[in-house]
């Protein structure tokens, strides 16, 4: 079969590899239909996450056809069609029985590198460092679901795969962001990131009932989309994001802050740029934390920190003395898909969103590998790929 794999940085090839076999009894082999690259591929892309090996296939928002279970893959069977959470869970462990899918306890098969690097392990993630399980992801035509009778969401046929295709990440992503932060009818919700997992951020919280919705990105097109559903927005390389906060909540600051960058942040003005670059390069410190700088020093006193972009490791000058005399509550966390997708499925079937508005480009997977580039560099008006295998 035909399937994107990562040679090292900057370098993803659609490559000819053995097609996937079950290997368990609860597995099932998906036939991929359609799958997107994700803000969190970039990091890999761009080499920022340790642990990626040569010849890993790259991918972990997909859905398809089920053509093949193992004996125990309980309740699937050949013909169904399923969106597949990145989140791979048992469905048994303490963790997932009590929701928390995306730290289910036994589903990553590298937990001693997990448990050294984080103190516990994580769940396993498909297409996402060898930190995580190293599973081979679904930008390819076939993809091996392991724990499948617990790792699938059914889709009824009525559905496009563009409208339920991000159940299996970036809306149940944008969706858990801003339920984390208790969203009240007098809250000003700042976002940080206008990307895929912003919009779904933004989309989210106005569902959730927020007063006012103000969103931070530099993109025109990102943050026309924005605006497309009813954000403010600023562009913080020509406006200073802590005065125009200021302004739009009367001196007090946002309520609720939410994180939709993650670890490759930039910064147009600060000292920290420079800083935060260098350290990164060297591999002193693995991400750069421009963004939670902003929102610790802006958020209003006893307010919450949601933060769904991705850091992979160590950050550096961090004002937490600010954060802790402030009252500030910090959530964050790889989502837990499933915990959400039932309601979500419901929302898209009643018409209440359909979150097929953020795909910019429809490719084949022939050219998953200049999509990458294009993605990443916001080039072409680019804000979300589907590939077609
Ligand atoms: P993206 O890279 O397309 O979007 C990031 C956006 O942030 C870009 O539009 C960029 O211009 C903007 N940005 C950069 N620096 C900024 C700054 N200082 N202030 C404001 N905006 C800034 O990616 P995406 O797909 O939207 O993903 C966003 C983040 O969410 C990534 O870190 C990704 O890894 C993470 N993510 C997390 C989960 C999860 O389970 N928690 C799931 C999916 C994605
Ligand atoms: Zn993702
Ligand atoms: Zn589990």
């Amino acid at each position: 079969m035909r399937a994107l794999r990562w040679h090292g940085k900057h370098d993803i090839r659609c490559d000819n590899v053995p097609d996937p076999q079950i290997e368990h009894p609860r597995d099932a082999i998906v036939k991929v239909t359609s799958c997107a690259i994700c803000g969190s591929d970039l990091h890999l892309f761009d080499g920022f996450m340790p642990g990626m090996k040569h010849g890993d296939i790259m991918g972990h928002e997909f859905m398809g056809e089920v053509v093949e279970v193992g004996a125990e893959a309980k309740g699937l069977k050949a013909g169904d069609r399923v969106v597949v959470p990145f989140t791979i869970t048992c469905g048994e462990c303490e963790q997932c029985r009590r929701g928390n899918f995306s730290v289910c306890e036994r589903t990553n098969r590298n937990k001693d590198a997990a448990d050294k690097m984080f103190g516990h392990t994580t769940a396993g993630l498909f297409g996402y460092t060898h930190l995580t399980g190293g599973y081979p992801g679904g930008q390819a035509e076939y993809v091996r679901v392991p724990h499948a009778d617990s790792t699938h969401i059914k889709v009824p046929d009525g559905l496009t795969d563009e409208q339920v295709l991000f159940l299996g990440d970036i809306f149940p992503t944008g969706w858990q962001a801003a339920v984390q932060c208790d969203i009240q009818p007098t809250d000003t919700v700042a976002i940080w990131g206008a990307g895929p997992v912003g919009q779904m951020t933004i989309r989210s919280a106005v569902l959730l009932g927020a007063k006012q919705v103000v969103v931070i990105d530099r993109v025109p097109e990102r943050l026309e989309m924005a605006r497309a559903a009813g954000a403010i927005t600023i562009n913080f390389e020509h406006e200073s994001v802590l005065e125009r906060l200021h302004d739009l909540t009367g001196g007090k600051g946002p309520e609720k802050c939410i994180d939709a960058v993650g670890m490759e942040s930039h910064a147009t003005r600060s000292i920290d740029s420079m800083y935060d670059r260098a350290k990164q390069a060297i591999m002193a410190e693995t991400d750069r934390p421009h963004v939670l700088r902003e929102m610790i020093y802006v958020c209003r006193p006893a307010g919450i920190l949601s933060i769904p972009g991705v850091y992979g490791g160590l950050i550096d000058k961090i004002p937490f003395g600010a954060s802790m005399n402030k009252g500030l509550t910090w959530r964050m966390g790889q989502t837990h898909v499933r915990r959400w997708t039932d309601d979500l499925l419901k929302r898209i079937a009643d018409g209440q969103i359909d979150p097929s508005f953020v795909i910019t480009h429809t490719v084949g997977l022939e050219q998953g590998p200049e999509m990458y580039k294009t993605f990443r560099d916001k080039k072409d008006g680019c804000i979300k790929v589907v590939l077609k295998p």
